[in-house]
């Protein structure tokens, strides 16, 4: 599982490069992705494709997208278009079609994020739209009943929005206490995935899945070196 979060925002300041991988870097990676043998997979098909109830291609890759942002459909969609290949985005219900306001505190540039429509789209070209809470909070740190309430919340307003079942989720910023996956799966989810580094496999928690961040200075080779040297690394 690969984490992006945005592409090809506009650079003005250091903060601007945080999570934002340039398009061209964009496009090069997944080339190389398709050149090395992968295929682009749903979080919902790699869920089930580890649990066992369906098939996944030999090399799959699921591309995530954390919140939305608009470029997402502006520059990194396009890229994949090409290749034939979906993606997942998560998307906090509250946030859909505004800005990710919950940013603005610490300080990182505040973007417009995609809204019902535009995720619509992406959603006819085979891509998911996967649950990422109502707000945005650090489920962590609420109460169970509040993180439940945010985690369910934000599922039956994708699936009303979308008309789409939803079964897949992301933490907010990662965070999770050992109840947190417990109550994912009671929000209806069947798979969730972190921000920790790794490969996600079939041995592992399905709602405690690593991801490998891809950061704004990767472009093909670091792609390369975060997927293959840095894990035999340790
Ligand atoms: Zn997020």
């Amino acid at each position: 599982m690969l984490m992006y979060h945005k592409v090809g925002e506009p650079v003005a300041t250091r903060a601007d490069r945080f999570l934002n991988v340039p398009t061209p870097s964009f496009r090069r990676q997944m080339r190389l992705l398709a050149r090395l043998g992968f295929r682009a997979v749903t979080f919902g098909d790699l869920a089930d494709g580890l649990a066992g109830r369906a098939e996944l291609p030999a090399k799959p890759v699921c591309i995530t997208f954390d919140d939305g942002y608009s470029g997402v459909a502006t520059q990194a969609a396009p890229a994949l278009r090409e290749l034939g290949w979906p993606a997942t985005i998560f998307a906090p219900t509250a946030h859909v079609g505004r800005r990710n306001d919950w940013d603005a505190a610490n300080g990182k540039p505040v973007l417009p994020l995609l809204g019902w429509d535009e995720l619509r789209a992406l959603q006819g070209d085979g891509w998911e739209v996967a649950g990422h809470t109502r707000t945005h909070p650090r489920l962590a740190d609420l109460p169970d009943e509040q993180a439940l309430e945010e985690m369910r919340a934000g599922r039956e307003e994708l699936e009303e929005r979308l008309s789409a079942t939803v079964r897949t989720f992301c933490y907010p910023y990662g965070s999770a206490n050992v109840r947190t996956p417990e109550l994912a799966k009671e929000a209806g989810f069947v798979a969730a995935c972190t921000t920790h580094s790794g490969w996600a496999d079939a041995a592992q928690d399905p709602f405690l899945l690593p991801r490998v961040k891809v950061a704004s200075r990767d472009d093909a080779w670091g792609l390369c070196y975060r997927l293959f040297i840095r894990p035999k690394l340790g």
